[in-house]
C-alpha cells in the first residue's frame, strides 16, 4: 500500500512539473513572437501619409497597396492630394 502511494505521489509530481514547463514555454514562445513584431513595425518610426503627407507613427499607419496612409479615408483616396 504504501508503494502504491508513493507512485501516487511521484506521477502527480511528474504532471505538475510537465504542466509547468508546458506553460513556461508558452510564454517564451509569446515573448519570442514579440519581439519579432517589434523588429519588423519599429515601434518609433515615422512614415508619410500618401495622400495627405502628414507623418505619424508605423503603428497607426493604414496600409494599402504598398503605401502608408493617416486614415482609411485618405487610404480610400488613394497617393496624391
Ligand atoms: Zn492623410
Amino acid at each position: 500500500m504504501g508503494k502504491l502511494l508513493f507512485w501516487v505521489f511521484v506521477i502527480l509530481v511528474a504532471l505538475l512539473v510537465a504542466r509547468i514547463a508546458a506553460r513556461s514555454a508558452v510564454k517564451g514562445q509569446r515573448r519570442a513572437a514579440r519581439r519579432a513584431d517589434a523588429t519588423r513595425f519599429p515601434a518609433d518610426g515615422m512614415v508619410r501619409c500618401a495622400h495627405c503627407g502628414i507623418h505619424l507613427p508605423s503603428s497607426e499607419a493604414v496600409r494599402r497597396k504598398g503605401y502608408n496612409y493617416c486614415t482609411l479615408a485618405h487610404s480610400l483616396k488613394g497617393p496624391g492630394r
